[in-house]
């Protein structure tokens, strides 16, 4: 048996939405909340561990329900789709998972990996092999041959990086089969896509397609979510079964029905657009069009703002894994994001990456808010995010990432690595070297 750790005197927030109270204590026992309440009437053991939280805040580890474990703080499409071997692959996502654990992420939702390794990644995190939050996983996104945002990288058939290229209904259903025969906790579709010359992305799945898909997974009782970024997809995908719509980018008013009507969970995502707008020129990714990506949140946050006010479900997920959102920095800026453009309250918003994140990883009944029998992951927070919601995505103010009811060291140093040989490719120049460039 562990050692019990008490949690003493905070203020806590459970997770749920509710506000705050004051000089809460929890007891955990072998990785669970045993106790929750005036510590008084607690059944302490002598030999506790005691975490002492006065002026401190409780709260559950964040759920993150989109990012990317696998895609190590990608820099280019070509780096993420034939620059990556399957085991450096794993052993590379192995060290990152930790600096997510370190930023008090301590369950996460990962639609899709390269060479279909989050499976495998689960499993060893959850055999204690490697460290790491809680993980629910897809294996590959399901993409058409037209492609989703990586173009012609794309192939017309086959698989490559995250992508498995389904070209059928009859490929559809044999993908969406093998993937769950893997261990894919989640099935992804990448709804939309990109075509040179066009702007937007467009519906690249038919609706049969899509149907397929839902029915198949839902057949062996696992959930749908779909890259929609477009009004059309998010509609369709909606009416056709898919659980969860990731982006939801211009929702229009027949979307937002369809998305009510059907009882569909959105994860907006607004952490990678908001970082390529507000900070895209200072690693040198301003590509002209932060005023779009600024639009694209601002539209679509109005109705997501309504969906929310008919009681859809919204998650809380950052797109970590890309160069504009490296692991364990930005986890909690879609909070922000909430509180400032969608108006939610900050306990509102907390949901989001609690009680909303414990759906999103099929564990409602074991995580998510803090209650007597729940699952012992938590953070303690030296200042006070109903106040200000940005302590959380500051780490010095993580006072303790509690997981699995055990302490995560948090003094040792941060993760990182020597360049690895022939991982990372770079462009041969910033610019063309013109005549001109050179002499004048
Ligand atoms: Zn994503």
């Amino acid at each position: 048996m562990d050692k019990e750790l008490l949690i003493s005197n905070g203020m806590l927030v459970d997770g749920s939405g509710s506000p705050p109270n004051a000089n809460y204590s929890v007891l955990i026992r072998n990785g669970k909340i045993v106790e929750i309440g005036d510590r008084a009437n607690f059944n302490i053991s002598p030999d506790a561990e005691i975490v002492d939280a006065t002026g401190k805040t409780v709260m559950p580890g964040l759920i993150d329900s989109h990012l990317h474990c696998s895609f190590d703080d990608v820099q280019s499409n070509d780096e993420l789709f034939f620059h990556r071997d399957p085991v450096m692959s794993a052993l590379v996502t192995a060290q990152n998972l930790q600096k997510i654990l370190r930023a008090g992420v301590t369950g996460f939702v990962d639609p899709d990996t390269v060479h279909g390794i989050g499976p495998q990644i689960r499993n060893a995190i959850d055999a204690g092999i490697i460290e790491g939050p809680r993980m629910k996983t897809g294996v590959q996104a399901l993409l058409t041959s037209v492609g989703g945002t990586a173009g012609r990288l794309i192939p017309d058939e086959g698989t490559v990086g995250y992508a498995q290229i389904v070209n059928s209904v009859d490929e559809v259903i044999l993908w969406t089969r093998r993937h769950i025969k893997h261990g894919a906790d989640w099935i992804k579709l990448h709804a939309t896509g990109s075509l040179p010359g066009r702007s937007g992305e467009l519906m690249v799945w038919s609706r049969d397609e899509v149907r397929a898909a839902c029915n198949v997974a839902k057949e062996l009782g696992v959930p749908v979510m779909a890259h929609c970024r477009n009004p059309e997809s998010t509609k369709i995908c909606a009416e056709e079964g898919v659980d969860l719509i990731l982006h939801a980018s211009y929702m229009d008013d027949e979307g937002l029905e369809a998305v009510i009507e059907n009882d569909v969970a959105i994860c907006p995502t607004f952490t990678f657009l908001a970082n390529l707008a507000d900070f895209g020129e200072k690693v040198g990714a301003s590509s002209g069009m932060e005023d779009i990506f600024r639009g694209e949140i601002e539209e679509t946050a109005k109705m997501i703002r309504k969906a929310y006010d008919a009681g859809i479900r919204l998650l809380s997920g950052s797109e970590s894994g890309f160069a504009l959102t490296p692991y364990g920095h930005w986890h909690a800026r879609e909070l922000e994001i909430f509180v400032e453009v969608l108006g939610l309250s900050e306990v509102e918003a907390i949901s989001t990456a609690t009680k909303n994140g414990a759906w999103a990883m099929r564990m409602e009944n074991e995580l998510g808010t803090l209650e007597e029998g729940k699952l012992a992951d938590i953070l303690v927070i030296d200042g006070d995010p109903i106040a200000d919601i940005t302590v959380l995505n500051d780490k010095s103010q993580l006072a303790e990432v509690i997981s699995r009811g055990k302490r995560v060291d948090l003094n040792r140093p941060w993760p990182d690595h020597l360049p690895i040989n022939g991982w990372k490719v770079g462009n041969w120049a910033e610019e063309i070297l013109t005549w001109e460039r050179a002499y004048r």
